[in-house]
């Protein structure tokens, strides 16, 4: 999974999943903003491990 996705997001005050573009079970923690799905993807790739 790519974390590089999210250019197509752009804009102020989006506060949509960079990754599926839901704004469903946002997480918007470490300057990023994924759902939790997408999260989860993301999460070993950033070396985030510690959710869920
Ligand atoms: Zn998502």
């Amino acid at each position: 999974m790519k974390v590089r996705n999210e250019e197509k997001f752009k804009g102020k005050g989006t506060r949509r999943c960079k990754i599926c573009g839901t704004s469903r079970g946002l997480i918007r923690s470490h300057n990023i903003y994924v759902c939790r799905r997408c999260f989860r993807e993301i999460a070993k790739d950033i070396g985030f491990k510690k959710y869920g």
